[in-house]
């Protein structure tokens, strides 16, 4: 199969084929699907398998059809606190940056807004971003976790949420920042959050987190 298989929606669609991707990776042909109609994902996938897009085109695709029946656009909650729909999360600096490079592609003159947040540089231009207003927020855990905590990022609004490389995010010990960023999304009034779990590995910690976060998720293996 194309992607010209996948409604991704026009102005997507377009971007894919600016990316120069014609066929869908293995991750991107079963995953995509199963996120577009909504459901819960565990996906065991690889660096280099195509997983960046399996979760950013939902997402993409979800935040314009969101958008097509909502007035909020990168929506504020008070001057200062960012409101992102969706979330990304990554273990390091490296991938998250890599994956903010990615979406921005994908989202394209879409009006679509990623914004990335990571440790160990300033903050200042991060809060600069994120006033500027985001959609889509790529970030890694211990960063986010500050942000939220000085209510320069609220969780509230998130209805798409991707964890990459989750094994490593663990290995790197964040299951406790990870946990309560997942706690913020979950404080009444409870959201609809469709969830995303990708991991190289499968080991026990990883199927907790899988039955913590997730609900009903449909397990791939590729
Ligand atoms: P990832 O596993 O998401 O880091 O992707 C690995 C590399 O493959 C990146 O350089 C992507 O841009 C590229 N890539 C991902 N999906 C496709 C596709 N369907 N067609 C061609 N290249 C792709």
């Amino acid at each position: 199969g194309t992607f010209a298989e996948i409604d991704l929606g026009e102005a997507l669609g377009r971007n894919v084929g600016r990316c120069g991707y014609v066929r869908p990776t293995p991750v991107q042909r079963h995953a995509i699907p199963i996120s577009l109609a909504g459901r819960d994902l565990m996906a065991c996938a690889q660096t280099g398998s195509g997983k960046t897009a399996a979760f950013c085109f939902p997402i993409i695709s979800g935040v314009l059809r969101n958008r097509s029946s909502s007035s909020q656009q990168g929506a504020y909650r008070g001057a200062r606190t960012a409101c992102p729909v969706a979330l990304i999360m990554s273990p390091t600096r490296e991938l998250a940056s890599q994956i903010h490079v990615e979406a921005k592609k994908f989202a394209f003159q879409t009006g679509v807004k990623v914004v990335v947040a990571y440790g160990g540089a300033s903050m200042y231009q991060q809060l600069r971003d994120l006033e500027k207003g985001v959609d889509i927020l790529v970030a890694t855990p211990g960063r986010l976790v500050d942000l939220v905590e000085r209510a320069r990022v609220s969780l509230q609004n998130i209805k798409y949420l991707a964890l990459d490389e989750a094994d490593r995010m663990l290995d790197m010990g964040f299951e406790p920042q990870i946990r309560k960023i997942v706690e913020q999304m979950d404080m009444p009034p409870p959201g609809i959050r469709q969830t995303m779990l990708f991991s190289a590995t499968f080991p026990q910690e990883i199927q907790r987190l899988a039955s913590d976060f997730l609900s009903n998720y449909i397990f791939l293996a590729v």
